[in-house]
């Protein structure tokens, strides 16, 4: 479970990124968060991984406060939340195994990834991971030689890799065409559906949160505008 209460999010320049938003996303929840850009879609996914503090309020994940937290227990948080980014983040010059790999490679010396190095039990979790997006065959080709889609494909099975009980993603469509992005939006709420993974996607298309989204949430200048099923979402934005 997330658990926004009041949070404020400042920027050290002074810019607000989130305004007093209080926010209860249950456990299994697939919520769509759309808005414009500046709207504070992706503070919010930011401050939610703890990569951004929170100025004001309180922010639970899983029952852990986020807000003034440690770098030790945000690391702890941070395992436990998969991401996904709209410009995938993979090394595009190794291998989609050594990309997934380093998904579950948390706090594991890098060198055992660059060896190679890995058990059984992680060389399966990454192929079971890289089926579950349809994309096994693809496990020894170098990242920089699929498709966008496809990469975004190996991006989702790096973060499934790592076991998280929430996945969030910062505009994962963003950069593909219409029907690779349909694809990509399937493969997370079938994930979802699957597994039960929390997960939190933020679009800025209206007409996919309408399709994709259980529940969506507005937001409007750092504030949540709305919060509402996906039908209902015209007055989202
Ligand atoms: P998006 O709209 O896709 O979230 P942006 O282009 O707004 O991305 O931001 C890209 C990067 O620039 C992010 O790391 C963000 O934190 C940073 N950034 C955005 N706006 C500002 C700003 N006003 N001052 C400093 N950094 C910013
Ligand atoms: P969205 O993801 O909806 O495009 P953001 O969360 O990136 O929105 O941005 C929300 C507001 O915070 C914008 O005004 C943006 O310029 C600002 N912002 C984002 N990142 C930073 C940053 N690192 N430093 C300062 N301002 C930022």
């Amino acid at each position: 479970m997330i658990e926004l209460s009041g949070v404020t999010v400042r920027y050290p320049n002074g810019v607000v990124g989130l305004d007093d938003v209080s926010l209860t996303i249950p456990d299994g929840q697939f919520v769509v968060v759309v808005g414009l850009s500046g709207a504070g879609k992706s503070t919010l996914i930011r401050t939610i991984n703890g990569l951004v503090p929170v100025t004001e309020g309180s922010l639970k994940v899983d029952g852990a406060e986020v807000a003034g937290a440690s770098q030790r227990k945000l690391r702890d948080v941070r395992s436990g939340i998969g991401m996904i980014f709209q410009s995938f983040n993979l090394v595009k010059r190794t291998s989609v195994m050594n990309n997934v790999m380093m998904g579950q490679m948390h706090g594991i010396p890098a060198y055992r990834s660059l060896l190679g190095a890995w058990t059984a039990d992680e060389k399966e979790r990454a192929y079971q991971s890289l089926e579950r997006v349809g994309i096994v065959e693809k496990a020894w080709t170098r990242a920089s030689q699929l498709s966008g889609g496809q990469q975004q494909r190996v991006a989702i099975a790096r973060a499934l890799a790592q076991d998280p009980r929430v996945m969030l993603a910062d505009e994962p469509v963003a950069s593909l065409d219409p029907p690779t992005a349909q694809m990509v939006m399937k493969d997370l709420q079938r994930i979802n559906r699957e597994l039960g993974i929390t997960t939190l996607v933020n679009l800025h298309f209206l007409d996919l949160a309408r399709q994709f989204g259980d529940r969506v949430i507005g937001m409007r200048a750092g504030k949540m505008v709305f919060d509402g099923t996906g039908a209902e979402a015209d007055d989202a934005v």
